[in-house]
């Protein structure tokens, strides 16, 4: 950001206004839907503001992931000046406004509820489990978490409107909460996880009375709803900065509060290859969504959970279990515990599980096997999962390569390598080298480029 502007004041009730020429925002870079309901509001004699990352991500010279816009208007007013619209939400009661795939999310200015009898707020233990209080544009601002997300563009005049210091933090590229920080971060713990993530996806410092609970609130993150907490997760790791964001988590004891046993494996320092293949995991995952290709929430639980599924897995094995059926048992527990605290819908677990049960069965290399196996619906997402296995020095870079190579080849072809392997049958537990270690095979690329991951 170019601009420099005067300090804001600290008492909302004078805030600073940037005129139309004094800041960078233009009407150019603004969806069309957006500005359809800035203008609808205003001409139905509401107030109008763009706010949030849309302003945010637009001062920093970004392209903004949505918009949302906030109005003096209740729900239910909004819901009467659009015909296109839904009223969403228990906790925040929300306007969407629909303009074919793009929503337009239109929030009422909120209240501090002090002084509102019939403030439909609800608070316990500092918690805010529901908040529907109305209140003045001020107001709203100080309810907001970071300063930088509290920044307004008002559709009456073109002007920026800034009540909490927010373009001296944007000038600063630095992070700070409204208000008391750990008092915010308890009426919210989810706060903490946005913290991390906008300090990841803006580069941004976390200014040091911000930073400070971080470090101790964690336990908070056990009182959020483990759908909720899924959805916020999936923002933290498909946006393009996934491994920068776990390497935070950990960073600040949070990752432990939501991975538990992930985070039990990643502590016990003996061997290095489960950080990396996390890692790894992520990195791959940051290139596809910077790359624009899609990608899969159950590869990525996939590869989170992967280091307790192992481990539950090997010492199965070590009391003798069947492989197959060790890897299934080994999935179910770890699940079993992990659900509760984010819980992964199962149109994600189940494929996620098929990732995890493939790994044995890739070790199967003689006969017809291989090739009903590539037939798998979950194959190549299994296969990619092989790869980075082997990339991290945790499975055998040799059996990645094999199968890079049997994709590859035609049918005679096939059957020599099937032939061979036959022959040389390998023990059956030959699952780990650790040579390799970190090495990238011949394999490497494919896992780049990677599963295809809409499925
Ligand atoms: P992005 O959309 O790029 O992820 P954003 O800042 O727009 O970032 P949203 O989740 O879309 O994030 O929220 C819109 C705005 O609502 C935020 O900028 C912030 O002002 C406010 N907000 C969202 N979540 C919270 C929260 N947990 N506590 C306080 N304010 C919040
Ligand atoms: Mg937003």
């Amino acid at each position: 950001m170019q601009e420099t502007y005067p300090k804001a004041p600290h008492s909302a009730a004078v805030p600073l206004i940037v005129p139309r020429a004094g800041h960078s925002i233009s009407r150019a870079n603004i969806s069309e839907y957006a500005l359809k309901v800035l203008y609808k509001l205003k001409q139905e004699g509401y107030a109008a503001h763009l706010v949030g990352g849309g302003v945010r991500d637009l001062l920093l010279g970004h392209e903004p992931k949505d918009f949302d816009v906030a109005t003096d208007a209740t729900p239910e007013e909004v819901r009467q000046v659009f015909r296109n619209c839904r009223l969403i939400g228990r906790r925040f009661r929300l306007a969407h406004v629909h303009f074919g795939q793009e929503i337009i999310e239109v929030a009422t200015f909120r209240g501090t509820g002090a002084d509102d009898d019939d403030a439909d707020r609800q608070v316990e233990n500092g918690m805010i489990l529901r908040d529907n209080s109305y209140g003045s544009i001020a107001e709203d601002a100080l309810r907001r978490d970071f300063t930088i997300n509290a920044l307004y563009y008002d559709i009456s005049n073109f002007s920026l409107v800034d009540y909490a210091g927010g373009l001296e933090d944007l000038r600063l590229g630095q992070l700070r909460l409204i208000g008391d920080p750990e008092q915010r971060y308890r009426e919210d713990p989810v706060r903490m996880l946005r913290a991390v993530r906008f300090a990841c996806k803006l580069g941004f410092t976390v200014e040091t009375r911000t930073e400070e609970p971080l470090f101790t609130l964690g336990p908070l993150l056990g009182d959020i709803a483990s759908a909720r907490l899924f959805d916020e997760l999936i923002k933290m790791f498909h946006g393009g900065y996934g491994r920068d964001t776990f390497e935070k988590l950990r960073h600040y004891g949070l990752f432990g509060h939501l991975f538990p046993d992930t985070d039990a494996a990643l502590a016990l320092e003996e061997q290095a290859f489960p950080v990396t293949f996390v890692s790894r995991g992520l990195e791959n995952t940051d290139r596809r969504v910077l790359a624009n290709k899609p990608v899969a929430p159950f590869f990525l639980y996939a590869v989170l959970l992967w280091e307790p599924v192992r481990r539950r897995y090997e010492r199965l094995l070590a009391k003798g279990a069947e492989e197959l059926d060790a890897i299934e048992q080994a999935g179910s527990e770890v699940c079993a515990r992990q659900q509760p605290l984010v819980a992964i819908p199962k149109r994600f677990s189940l494929p996620m599980r098929e990732i995890w049960s493939l790994q044995p069965r890739l070790l199967q290399r003689d006969g017809k096997r291989p090739a009903r196996l590539i037939g798998h619906p979950r194959f190549r997402a299994a296969y990619d999962f092989l790869l980075l296995r082997a990339q991290s020095g945790e499975a055998d870079p040799e059996l990645a390569d094999w199968w890079t190579r049997f994709q590859e080849a035609d049918g005679a072809q096939r059957s020599c390598m099937t032939e061979g392997e036959a022959k040389r049958r390998r023990p059956r537990r030959r699952r780990k080298s650790g040579t390799g270690a970190g090495s990238d095979s011949g394999a490497g690329t494919a896992a780049a480029e990677g599963h295809d991951g809409g499925t």
